[in-house]
């Protein structure tokens, strides 16, 4: 490859307000088409908007979870646009005076990247296509609903640095309550800008804006596929056009849209219809105090207090309710290790297998902290541990009860084995004479010949710990 890429993203993140940003309706993902909306998100004339508070402290928080400063003034601007999903033809935004700016998150590699800023702005409604009658039909549901826009500098070189960005974005806004962040259904949308340079150059090219990115895995095959594309047009000595394009998923490629407008085409002027918002310090500082851990700071409990290795934390982190359940077993039962095991083998494994949610599964992260205490405390073996939560993962119950019922209580009385592994020891008097000559590899054979005699509920560490001893 000879040329360098250089992105820069805009991200569109839907808020978890109950209702939309300058109305009443209802702000909910789905429902029959035009059954959310009103005059206002409908964009009669004559309606007033009226500002949710509630979906600008989201966006305050928003901030807080960047590392941006969450700003004492902002004001809200018209942009004005024919757009066929939004009717009143200008969307309001912030423009001038964002409520967030200047901002950062460390990605792969220790890079930073910077956060230009981060607005509030409203969503538009949907189109959709029926291609057998051949019309097109307005859905305004969407219109209204309340979204903040995230800005990144142009600083991403590699498609690990923006993948990791879009991933760690996700996932702090999931944990602070703002967005839950489910690109597949649209309420995290990304997207990139990108332009190449020569290799050395500090000039940077014309960019190109893909759109319509609905996964970290498209977010990478577009990128690829523009670098190819522009890449293509230089080495002809040809010019990229700043254009918008979209990414189509089924074909793997990138089309033109439309050519990009400028700011000035789309004729920003200050809402007249809703005062700028003004916090005072006081203000601030109350939202940045309701913000919850986010994953990056969970991430530094887990490996620097639990001493989780970090592809453990990595993993438990990834999902929310996930991880909240981990931290809720660890509370009653602080068996760190054993419970991420438990967490990430055969729970994480019941779950992938069957399309399963950990928030609605028949055990609760008590019944977890119990199975990770009796095999703690060699109660229950680690493979009965096991055993003991696919039994509740299928139809629940008490975990104590269950390894009662199964014969999983391990017998660790070791002057009762002792008298058992004696008569093992006599009956294969060949296999130990030949292994105190030097076949060790007998001793498998030994320590199987001991468990079947020891039983089921012998703990199998203390059997070895016995034999070792007596083969001495
Ligand atoms: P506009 O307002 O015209 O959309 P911005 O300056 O706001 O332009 O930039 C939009 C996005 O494009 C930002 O994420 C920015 O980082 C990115 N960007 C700007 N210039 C380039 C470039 N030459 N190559 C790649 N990305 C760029
Ligand atoms: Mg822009
Ligand atoms: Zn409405």
């Amino acid at each position: 490859m000879r040329y360098q890429p250089v992105m820069g993203l805009e991200i569109h993140c839907e808020l978890l307000t109950n209702s939309k940003v300058f109305c009443t309706c209802r702000n909910e993902f789905g429902g029959g088409a035009n059954t959310r909306v009103c005059p206002r998100c409908s964009g009669m004339p004559g309606t007033l908007p009226l500002l949710n508070k509630g979906a600008v402290k989201l966006a305050a928080k928003a901030g807080f979870a960047t590392n941006c400063t969450v700003n004492n003034y902002s004001a809200f601007d018209r942009k004005n646009y024919f757009y066929p999903d939004l009717p009143k033809a200008y969307q309001i935004t912030q423009f001038e005076s964002p409520i967030c700016t200047d901002g950062y998150i460390d990605v792969v590699g220790g890079k930073r990247i910077r956060i230009n800023r981060i607005h509030i702005e409203e969503d538009a409604g949907k189109l959709v296509h029926d291609d057998y009658e051949g019309v097109s039909m307005a859905d305004y549901n969407r219109c209204g609903v309340p979204l903040i826009e995230i800005v990144t500098e142009p600083d991403f070189r590699t498609v690990e640095e923006v993948q990791d960005f879009v991933i760690q974005i996700g996932q702090r806004l999931k944990y602070a309550g703002v967005c839950d962040a489910r690109m597949e259904q649209g309420s995290l949308r990304v997207d990139v800008n990108i332009s190449i340079m020569p290799y050395g150059s500090d000039e940077f090219g014309t960019r190109a804006e893909i759109k319509n990115l609905n996964s970290v895995k498209s977010i990478g095959r577009a990128i690829e596929y523009e670098i190819q594309r522009q890449s293509e047009i230089l080495d002809k000595g040809g010019k990229v056009m700043q254009e918008t394009r979209r990414y189509n998923e089924n074909h793997d490629d990138t089309k033109a849209m439309r050519s990009k407008e400028e700011a000035h085409d789309y004729r920003y002027f200050p809402e007249p219809d809703i005062p700028p918002v003004q916090f005072t310090d006081d203000e601030i500082e109350a939202i940045r105090k309701e913000m919850p851990e986010l994953p990056h700071q969970r991430f530094e409990r887990y490996t620097a207090q639990y001493k989780l290795p970090e592809e453990d934390a990595r993993l438990i982190i990834a999902q929310k309710e996930f991880s909240d359940f981990y931290d809720e077993a660890v509370k009653i039962t602080p068996e760190y290790k054993l419970i991420a095991n438990l967490m990430l083998g055969e729970i994480s494994h019941l779950i992938n297998e069957t399309g399963a949610d950990i928030t609605e599964v028949k055990f609760s992260p008590a019944d977890i902290a119990k199975v990770a205490q009796m095999a703690a405390a060699d109660t229950v073996s680690k493979g009965s541990a096991k055993e003991i939560i696919t039994i509740l993962f299928n139809e629940g119950g008490n975990p104590e009860q269950i390894a009662h019922d199964k014969g999983f209580i391990m017998d660790n009385d070791a002057d009762g084995l002792d008298g058992i592994i004696d008569e093992v020891l006599k009956a294969n008097a060949d296999a130990v004479e030949k292994y105190k000559e030097g076949s060790t590899k007998l001793f498998g054979f030994i320590m199987g010949q001991a468990i079947k005699a020891c039983g089921k509920g012998a703990n199998p560490g203390l059997i070895k710990k016995t034999l070792t001893e007596k083969l001495k």
